[in-house]
């Protein structure tokens, strides 16, 4: 064997074990529970969290760990990086995946988090940016990039878990949106679920959200979502987790799609 296919063999079994290490690490971190010390910021920040069926609060310990593990968080404007802060972020991300096998936000590698709304340093990149509240922005999404967010309403959306507003869950949302290569509300479906299903129940919902937005009229949407359907598929998320009863009984369809989608039926968490 010449000197070059030897360095070769050596280099093939050095990424081996590297890519071995790495799954066992993973693997460890998705079994093991949250620390005494995390479990209590997220019982004192999410209610939703002790509200969570025990298996799932379980798979969410292990899906935290893994985020943390993974997802580099930078502070601006005075904001210090804390475990408080991290960890309620993480958990309102990882429950968008927590009955979701094998998914995971596979190009999110880092977070940013201002104080409160912000104006983005991120827009010079135009087309891969979603506001999440017009100019004073609570979050942002980039295609392939971070999510950056705004501390106060990120805290705020996990310890009030009914009113319908989560920009966390908004903004990986369209994390999970973007795994297509395009952000169009039309996420990479499971192969159980049908894509003529789930285009039916968004166009439907998304036509009856838009009319409602021009005559003024009701609906469980909060109106942010008539923008586009990629909106709408965010914002329809969020209400999916805090207002579920609300949604499945004036959208029954809509909530049906999202719960095979998302493999959950936060209706039946009381
Ligand atoms: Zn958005």
């Amino acid at each position: 064997m010449s000197y070059l296919a030897l360095i070769a063999v050596a280099a093939g079994l050095v990424l081996a074990a590297c890519f071995i290490m790495k799954k066992r690490r993973r693997a460890r971190l998705l079994a093991t529970p949250l620390s005494a010390a995390r479990r209590r910021i997220l019982q004192a920040r999410m209610p939703l969290y002790a509200k969570l069926p025990p298996d799932l609060r379980d798979t969410l310990d292990g899906l935290v760990n893994r985020f943390l593990d993974e997802v580099k968080f930078f502070g601006y404007e005075g904001v210090e990086i804390t475990d408080d802060i991290r960890v309620t972020i993480a958990a309102q991300a990882c429950i968008l995946l927590v009955n979701k096998k094998n998914r995971w936000f596979a190009s999110l590698k880092t977070i940013h988090v201002y104080p409160t709304t912000f104006r983005s340093r991120l827009k010079s990149v135009a087309g891969h940016v979603h506001t999440s509240r017009r100019q004073s922005r609570l979050g942002e999404s980039w295609a392939k990039g971070p999510v950056v967010l705004a501390w106060d309403h990120a805290a705020y959306g996990a310890f009030a878990p009914h009113d319908g507003q989560n920009v966390v869950m908004h903004e990986f949302a369209h994390q999970l949106d973007e795994q297509t290569g395009v952000s169009d509300g039309a996420p990479l479906l499971d192969d159980d679920q049908s894509a003529g299903g789930w285009a039916r129940a968004f166009r439907s919902a998304y036509g009856r959200l838009r009319r409602d937005v021009e005559t003024g009229a009701g609906n469980v949407l909060d109106a942010y979502g008539a923008t586009n359907p990629a909106e709408f598929f965010a914002v329809a998320t969020e209400t999916f987790f805090e207002r579920p009863n609300d949604l499945r009984a004036q959208e029954p369809e809509l909530y049906r799609e999202l719960s095979q989608y998302y493999r959950l039926d936060p209706a039946a968490w009381g």
